[in-house]
């Protein structure tokens, strides 16, 4: 077996099956603290100027619109048909580019791009550009063949040139939602998108020379049966996308009032889930796709995947990256910077978000500050979700701290972990097994303090 596979064990998944944090940041969203303000993070933005001029950044640009609903959709969007909205939008989004591109300072370089959503391409042509083209003049950019552009496009939401806008204003990735090819549960979840649709767009971007082109799919969802997602996952595997991610849906009625509209008689039940989870699996593994973590593929080939071979790989809110020097600035409703030792995240309503903008601030409402504790424990828990393995000399060097003298408690946690042979205990390592790493959050909830004997079923996805 080779380091980056899977060895699917139903009775540990079963057994394991609980809910828990995604881990794209440490300390994780649930912590950040409305006592944290815009002033606070101008603060933090500003030392990192001083104290780190030439880091490279990631730079998030949230577009929250939709033109329809997915009724299984847990993200932060808004539904309109009234385009007006989008230029409202914009017209503050661009004042926080200005003011976040000011605070920033123009010595450092932007390696990673992302929009993401919401749908990016709600945005018409003319917007598009123009949003690049603002973004370009108040943030500094490394030049294509180095930096990594990606924007989550909607196929259904594409006009004739939108493709060839994007790669022309320097996107070279994309990501795309499939879900399921199969029209019974497209209908179930009203999300109509014919497979001629997407396999086209899939084409045509490779045409136009967009470096990794990467798909979502689903399990989980109404009317799915082993049988027919077996067959859109070949269908997916056929159309050959770089990268691969298979979510769990969550049926959270409570929480999403949307996923009210799936009739829950027609949802897999557990066991069909897994079944479903682990035939994905096998196929992905045969066709080639190596394992990177959580619920992402890619092929051998792909730079992610040579980054989990190489020990590069990093983790941030936009899941597994390959740029994990850089820090974050995110704009946009709700967004989540991560620079200078804290995290912030901006106003998800529309109204506080552009009241926050007009007031000249940034549109931080909450925020944590990291801790010395905070810092060992996020490298502990990047290095299992990123790597599968912890070296105890590595988190030493790195600290100056007796790894086994500080996480005496974690390590007697984990010992059922290792009786069920989900991760070896060398002396001076940890490593996930083959058969840990799709547990990989449950492993990583032992690191996190804040995690110790608090409930996790309420906040939280389940972990497979
Ligand atoms: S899944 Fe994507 S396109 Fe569908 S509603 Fe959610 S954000 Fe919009």
């Amino acid at each position: 077996m080779t380091p980056d596979t899977i060895d699917f064990d139903m009775a540990l998944v079963q057994k394991y099956d609980a809910a828990g944090p995604r881990y794209t940041s440490y300390p994780t969203a649930a912590e950040f603290s409305a006592d944290f303000t815009g002033k606070e993070f101008e603060h933090y933005v500003e030392q990192a100027r001083r104290t780190d001029p030439g880091r490279p950044l990631s730079l998030y640009t949230h577009l929250p619109f939709c033109n329809t609903i997915c009724y299984y959709c847990a993200c932060n969007k808004v539904v309109t048909k009234n385009r007006r909205r989008a230029a409202d939008y914009l017209e503050r989004l661009y004042r926080e580019i200005e003011m976040m591109g000011k605070l920033v300072g123009s010595g450092r370089r932007i390696v990673q791009l992302h929009w993401g959503g919401g749908t990016p391409t709600y945005l018409d042509d003319d917007q598009l550009r123009g949003l690049m083209a603002h973004t370009r003049k108040h943030f500094h950019f490394v030049d294509d063949a180095k930096g990594e552009y990606g924007i989550e496009i909607d196929p259904r939401s594409l006009d004739e040139d939108t493709l060839s806008v994007l790669r022309n204003i320097g996107f070279n990735r994309l990501s795309m939602g499939i879900q399921d090819l199969n029209l019974a549960v497209q209908e179930a979840v009203n999300r109509i998108q014919p497979a001629e649709l997407t396999f086209s767009v899939l084409h045509e971007a490779r045409e136009l020379g967009f470096r990794s082109i990467s798909v979502d799919l689903m399990y989980g969802l109404p009317l799915q049966t082993t049988t027919s997602f077996a067959e859109t996952v070949d269908a997916v595997i056929d159309a050959g996308p770089d990268r691969l991610s298979v979510f769990n849906y969550a049926h959270l009625p409570q929480r999403f009032k949307t996923q009210r509209q799936i009739q829950e008689e027609d949802l897999p039940t557990a066991a069909q889930k897994l079944a479903i989870l682990q035939n994905t699996i096998k196929q992905l593994q045969a066709a080639g796709y190596v394992y990177i973590g959580m619920d992402h593929f890619a092929r051998a080939d792909d730079e992610m995947a040579l980054a989990l071979q190489n020990g590069t790989l990093h983790r941030n809110f936009q899941g597994y990256s390959t740029h994990g020097e850089s820090e974050l600035i995110a704009v946009g409703n709700s967004a989540i910077s991560q620079i200078g030792g804290c995290y912030a995240q901006n106003a998800h309503d529309l109204e506080e978000y552009y009241r926050l903008i007009e007031a000249g601030s940034p549109a931080t409402v909450r925020g944590i500050v990291l801790t010395p504790d905070d810092y060992v424990r996020r490298d502990v828990i990047s290095s299992l979700m990123c790597r599968f393995r912890v070296s105890f000399a590595e988190i030493e060097a790195g600290y100056g701290l007796d790894f086994m003298d500080k996480f005496q408690y974690e390590l007697t946690a984990l010992e059922p972990m290792r009786r069920d042979g989900l991760v070896d205990i060398a002396p001076r390592q940890i490593t996930v097994t083959p058969r840990g790493r799709l547990l990989i959050r449950n492993i990583a909830m032992v690191f996190d303090a804040y995690r110790r004997g608090a409930s996790t079923t309420t906040r939280f996805s389940k972990v497979i």
